[in-house]
Order: structure tokens, then sequence, then C-alpha cells
């Protein structure tokens, strides 16, 4: 019988009777190697109480105890790098050094965290009138609920769960059920820490349990991460049950290159960027739009010459530069979209159709494609394609670049190399994307900046990364107090021994 990867609640691992399953694949091998339980609303009930139990003494407790648990967790998640790398990297198929990557990242974000005392302060006014002081602070939301995507099973919830964590809610937490593993050891770290058991909780499971964070009157806020789809339908969902709601989704990330660019550095930070992960990361280069014809030729051969040399091949290979797609569906829908655009009229240059990987025929890899000739109107131009396959939308001048990546519903990254100041500045001033790139391939922020999309790639008004998400978390009390002089206050006051007693 296969392992199940069941839930964390009040400080223990379990499963439930009533959980359904479905399979955890290795995408490196295509093999079915572990079952993932999926919770129904009575386990999520439970997690939703114990997070309320003991968020409520949470909330209570001290900055500097909160704190020594976020700096413990760092400790232990340093030590960690390895074992998690590991699971990542057989659930997900990224490679072990780009699973390392993301780690990394993870980590940033606790660092970020332990800032929250900082970042939560509130706002204080002497003497507004008659001796009356206002002060404002932010108290947590209570229970949040947290919802991620399978491309990065420890970055992305790392970043939100330390600082939920942080500022003091309960939290429940409902893993991708495609990479669930990483959960649980997170779990066991933030124990180890020394957060007491109950605050944080993990709930495996599919839409059921979506539907459940969402209705479910016990939770106040609700982070998501994952596609437009789903986004948009979790924020219409959460918010009309009167929750805060952040929600951060699907990009189509565009990357202009003038002519005066840099351009073998340009070749190399697109198919960095590209191809990365399989090209399955939210901030991804999925269309490169060179400026001008001599630019597109040279800047096509260039980028084609270092495709050809980029090696697919299992996660756990040293020499793999990327590895599977997350799932045979994931890598049908790619060679799907490969079709589409062949039958759209574009020039296929790179065919990554027929890739083998040796030892690893069942494994879900689609080799790096690449289209030229790609136009606004084609479903490759307007959908995200989550798997390795980019193209290349030619313009005239830099106005049609802009206008070309400004027209797409999706406003998350967009990157311009040149060496031009004046264009540049207008690119950063004109593109409408949450995070903007100058002669940079992937615009992630670090932890202490916000980190969000625009249009349809963020619904809410609030930011994954940055003191945005510290705000997200907490909310306002405002206070208006008085304290009368004891010796006016209440008339008459004698000091005669024992006067009040
Ligand atoms: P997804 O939308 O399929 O799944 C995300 C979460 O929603 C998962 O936990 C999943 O179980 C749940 N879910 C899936 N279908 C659902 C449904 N019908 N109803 C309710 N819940 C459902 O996304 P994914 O494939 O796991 O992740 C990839 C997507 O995430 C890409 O679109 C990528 O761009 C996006 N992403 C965005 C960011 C960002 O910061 N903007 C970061 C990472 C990933």
């Amino acid at each position: 019988m296969s392992d199940i990867i069941g839930h964390f609640i009040s400080g223990k691992l379990e499963t439930a009777a009533d959980d359904r399953s479905g399979p955890i694949y290795n995408p490196s091998t295509g093999e079915e190697f572990a079952r993932c339980a999926y919770g129904s609303r009575a386990t999520l009930d439970r997690a939703v109480a114990a997070a309320t139990e003991a968020g409520r003494a949470w909330a209570l407790a001290s900055h500097a105890t909160r704190m020594g648990v976020i700096f413990k967790l760092r400790e232990l998640m340093v030590a960690s790098i390895d074992e998690l790398a590991e699971v990542i990297g057989r659930e997900h198929g990224k490679t072990i050094a780009d699973a390392k990557g993301e780690i990394g990242r993870a980590i940033e974000g606790i660092e970020f965290a332990a800032n929250e005392p900082h970042v939560t302060k509130g706002e204080f006014s002497a003497n507004v009138g008659g001796d009356i002081d206002v002060f404002s602070m932010r108290v947590p939301v209570g229970v949040v609920g947290c919802i991620t995507p399978f491309n990065f099973p420890i970055m992305v919830p790392t970043v939100m769960m330390a600082m939920a964590v942080g500022t003091g809610n309960g939290v429940v937490w409902k893993p991708s059920e495609k990479v669930p593993t990483a959960a649980l050891i997170f779990a066991r770290l933030l124990q180890e820490a020394g957060l007491p058991d109950g605050v944080f909780n993990v709930v495996q499971g599919d839409k059921e349990i979506v539907d459940g964070i969402l209705e479910h009157p016990g939770i106040a806020a609700v982070s998501f991460v994952g596609s437009t789809r789903v986004g948009e339908y979790v924020y219409q969902k959460g918010t009309s049950h009167n929750k805060r709601v952040a929600s951060f989704t699907g990009g189509k990330n565009h990357m202009v290159v003038m002519p005066d660019a840099d351009l073998e550095a340009a070749a190399s930070a697109f198919v960095s960027a590209g191809f990365g992960s399989a090209s399955q990361r939210c901030m991804a280069v999925s269309l490169l739009v060179p400026v001008g014809e001599a630019t597109a030729n040279a800047l096509r051969e260039l980028v084609v010459d270092k495709m050809n040399a980029l090696k697919v091949g299992p996660y756990n290979d040293p020499q793999a530069d990327f590895g599977a797609v997350i799932s045979s569906e994931s890598k049908a829908a790619v060679l799907h979209a490969i079709e589409e655009c062949i039958g759209a009229g574009a020039e296929l240059v790179v065919d990554g159709r027929g890739l083998k990987v040796p030892g690893h025929d069942n494994g879900f890899y689609v080799g790096p494609t690449l289209f030229d000739h790609v136009t606004m109107d084609m479903t490759f131009y307007k959908e995200e394609i989550f798997g390795p396959a980019r193209g290349i939308i030619r313009a005239a001048s830099l106005d049609e670049a802009i206008a070309i990546t400004n027209a797409h519903d999706y406003g998350n990254g967009a990157v311009i190399f040149t060496r031009d100041g004046k264009s540049a500045r207008r690119f950063m001033g004109e593109v409408e994307a949450g995070m903007i790139g100058v002669n940079v391939p992937v615009p992630l922020p670090v932890g202490y900046f916000n980190f969000g999309g625009l249009r349809r790639s963020k619904f809410g008004d609030s930011h994954l990364y940055g003191p945005d998400a510290a705000r997200f978390y907490t909310k306002y009390k405002t206070v208006s107090q008085r304290w009368p002089d004891p010796v006016q206050a209440g008339g008459a006051m004698s000091l005669a021994f024992n006067a009040s007693a």
C-alpha cells in the first residue's frame, strides 16, 4: 500500500476515516509513489477550531516570544535545506539546485517576518483635546487560511506562513495536493521552533477544502497563490463571505530587448528566466519582444544556440538545467499549445516535443521549444503556458513593444534590456506590471519589498511579501483614552491612613 501524506492538526500528524485521496507522482519518472489525503469539511472544522483556540493565546504572546519562534524557524530551515530540496525535487520535478534556490528565498521570507514588530507598529497622538490621547495598533486578524500552488512547494507557503504566524494569527494551510510533503516538514520545523500546538495546522485536500476555507465563519482572511482561473473565484467567493482575501495569480511576462542592449546578456537572461524550472514560474519570461528586425534576427540566433545546449533530466541529475513538468496533464497541455501555435502560423524554431530522457521514458518531459513570429491574435500569446514553450513576438519600436506588453490581460512582471536610460524610464513608467526588471531577467524583488502583479495577475489590494503582507495579516484598532487626574477627578480625596481600605 502507498504511503499516505496526511494532515497536521493540533501538533499531530493524522489522517481521517472520511479522507479521500489522490496520487502523488514523481514527475521525473512518471511513477505514483504515494497518495495525498483529501480532507473533509469535518477535518477542516477541527483545524479551524484548533487555530482559533491556540491562536487566542498566541495573539497575546509578546513580540519577543513570537520573534523567538521566527528566529529559531530560520535556523531550523537552514539546517533542513537538503531534506527539503530532495522532497521538493521528487514531487515537483525541479532540479535540486533550483529547489535550493527556492528554499533560499523562503528563508529570506522568514528573515523579513522577523521585522514584524517594526512593520506593525501603530501611531500615537498625544492630547488631541481635553487630555485625550489617541493611538492605533495593529492586532492579528484571527485565523488565516492559506491556499498554495504546486510550483513553489516551500517558498510561497513560507513567505505567507512566517508572516501570518509572526503577526500572531492562527493558521490553516491547504498545500497543493501535487506537492503535499514539504508542508509536513514545515509543520515539524515550526513545532521544533517552539510554536504552541494548534496555532499552525495543515489540511491536505482539493477543491472541497478550498471551498470550506472560503465559506468558514471561523476564518478571517485568505491568502491564495495559483492560477488566474482559480484565484479570481477564490477572491470573489472569499470576499462574498466577508473575508479579507489576497489572491496572486498567473503571469505572461514580456522581455523587451532594445537594439542597443547587450544581446549576449539578453539571450542568456531569456533562456534562464524563460526555461528555468521547466518554465513553471509565475515570473518566468514567456515572450521575447525584440525591437527591430536586426535585433530579432541576432537575438534569435544567440537564443537558439543557448537552447540547444540545455540539458533536461531528472531532478537529481546535477547536470540537468531543468526537469519534467508537474503532471502528464500538464505535459499534454503544453504539447497541445505547441500544436495550436503551429496551426496558427507561427514558425517553430526549436521543437522540444520529441524529447527522450534516457532511463526515464515515462517522465513528464517536454524539451525547450521556441516559436518565432508569434502574433497577438494567437492563443499562444494570450494564455499562460506553464511549460517550456516560449515565443518571439517582434516589435518595430519601443512604442509597439510597450503596447504589446500592455495589451495582455496579465501584468505580473515585465523586463527591458537596454543601455539607454530614457528607454528604461519610459518602460518602467508606462508598462502595467507589478514587478519590472531593467537588465534583470527575473525581477522577483527581495523579501522586504512588496510583491504582487497588476491587472489579472492579482486580485485584492495587498502584496505577498514586504510590509503590505504584515498589514494584510493585521487589523487596526484605534483607542481614544483619557486618564483623569486622580487629584481632580471624583472630587475630594483623603490621604489619611487606610482611607480607601
Ligand atoms: P491552481 O490554481 O491549479 O491551484 C492552486 C491551488 O488551488 C491549489 O492548492 C489547488 O488545490 C487549488 N485548486 C485547484 N483547482 C481548484 C478549483 N477548481 N477550485 C478551488 N481550488 C482549486 O495553480 P497551480 O497549477 O497549482 O499553480 C500554478 C499557477 O500559479 C500558475 O498560474 C502560476 O502563474 C501561479 N502562480 C502565481 C504566483 C504569483 O505570485 N502571482 C506565484 C506562483 C504561482
